[in-house]
């Protein structure tokens, strides 16, 4: 982090390096840097290694498992965190449903969960995207009918990243509504997944891995504690937490790691004799994508530091999303540039020695979906020119 800390700032930041160093298991951290997914156990276990410390939820309130930190030690942290590499927190817990709890959840929902979502008991996915609901998340049909103190839900959601490792599922529902306005009548349920009646199905990536799912209810029997905020206005909640995936995913100390990472391999020599490092055309790219980082690291602070009530109703963090997501591909794209043709075989398809120069390529092809989910490009670039240029 290069901008300006004050004394106090920079202690703090010098205390979460030593932290990571002394506390991140090696293991944990060459297997991040080298873009491999951690395993549950690796992010249950460093989770709870921050939880201790107030740090997985750092800007909660205690009570809650936080540390009450302000603004400016958060992003101390999740800098710290993404260029260690280490695992950030589960981004559903704590960039997702915890912030919803706290603004619309009620006293006993806070009290239950909160602590549970920061020490990673239970490990949430996320149930917004459908077949036919995804840019246009309101058009979603899965239905939750109210039957006494439960509701029964039918449908279907897909995209559903690490389903599989979770324990419950925050949902997307049509709770009735026949307002020809398509926000309208949805409401945000929380379902645990081993309710009967509900299937995870796999789907297979184009890197090869497993982290998306299909997830399919048939009449799964919800309390009707577990409806966040009023029935029908989930719309509210979507808008609020849509807004602070979107900051979460510039992922700029992640891009600092791995453009130093892509450095160190161009300073090394290739297979028949030369450094990628040598080709002025490769260092030219590094300059411009380090300048390009800079900016977006002074733009992702300025946005985290300016109250929420004023941040344009979240439009820039649109800007954050989508200039993140182009640096991230771009940073894959040059580390299999800097490799030549060493990467362009899939982890998967590589063992041994070799596979660490493999794993560029499996990266290169997941980072073509960051442009994808928390919000395509074009639909960031639509709410840039309502936004913010009218
Ligand atoms: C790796 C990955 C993980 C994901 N994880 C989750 C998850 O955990 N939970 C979850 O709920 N969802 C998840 N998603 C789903 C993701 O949110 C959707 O894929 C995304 O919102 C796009 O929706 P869609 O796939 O239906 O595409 P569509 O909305 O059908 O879009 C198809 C194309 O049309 C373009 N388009 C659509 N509308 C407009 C418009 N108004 N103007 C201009 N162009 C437009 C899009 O940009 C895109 O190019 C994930 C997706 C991926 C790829």
């Amino acid at each position: 982090m290069d901008l300006q800390l004050d004394a106090a700032q920079a202690a703090f930041r010098d205390e979460v390096r030593a932290f990571i160093r002394e506390r991140l298991p090696t293991k944990l951290r060459e297997r991040v840097r080298k873009g491999l997914r951690p395993s549950r156990e690796d992010v249950v276990a460093w989770q709870r290694i921050l939880h201790e410390r107030g740090w997985a939820a750092p800007h909660w309130p205690r009570e809650f498992g936080g540390a009450d930190l302000g603004q400016m030690e958060r992003l101390i942290l999740v800098d710290e965190i993404q260029r260690a590499p280490a695992p950030m927190p589960l981004h559903f817990n704590l960039t997702m449903l915890g912030p919803v709890l706290l603004q619309f959840g009620t006293p006993g929902q806070k009290r239950d969960w909160l602590p549970r979502l920061a020490r990673l008991d239970t490990w949430f996915c996320q149930g917004f995207s459908e077949p036919g609901a995804g840019s246009d998340l309101a058009s979603l049909r899965t239905t939750a009918r109210r039957e006494g103190d439960h509701y029964i839900v039918n449908g279907q959601k897909i995209w559903t990243t690490y389903a599989h490792m979770a324990d419950w599922i925050f949902c997307l529902v049509r709770t009735g509504s026949e307002s020809p306005r398509k926000q309208e009548g949805i409401s945000f349920l929380l379902i645990d997944l081993k309710t009967p009646g509900i299937a995870i199905r796999p789907i297979r990536t184009i890197d090869g891995d497993h982290h998306l799912n299909e997830v399919f209810f048939d009449d799964v029997k919800v309390p009707a504690g577990n409806l966040v905020g009023a029935e029908g206005r989930g719309w509210e909640i979507t808008k609020y937490l849509l807004g602070n995936e979107r900051t979460g995913l510039a992922y700029a100390g992640t891009s600092r790691d791995r453009l130093a990472h892509a450095l160190e391999i161009a300073a090394r020599t290739r297979e028949g004799g030369a450094r990628a490092i040598d080709d002025a055309s490769i260092r030219s790219e590094f300059a411009w994508l380090d300048a390009e980082l800079r900016g977006l690291e002074i733009a992702n602070w300025r946005l985290l530091l300016t109250p929420s009530a004023q941040r344009e109703n979240h439009a820039f963090a649109s800007v954050l999303k989508l200039k993140g997501v182009e640096i991230q591909q771009q940073i894959a794209a040059l580390m299999l540039r800097v490799l030549g043709p060493a990467g362009l075989v899939r982890a998967d398809e590589h063992e041994g020695e070799r596979a660490e120069m493999a794993v560029p390529a499996t990266r290169y092809l997941f980072t073509r979906a960051s442009s994808i989910y928390g919000g395509t490009s074009e639909v960031q670039k639509d709410v840039l020119a309502r936004a913010l240029l009218g």
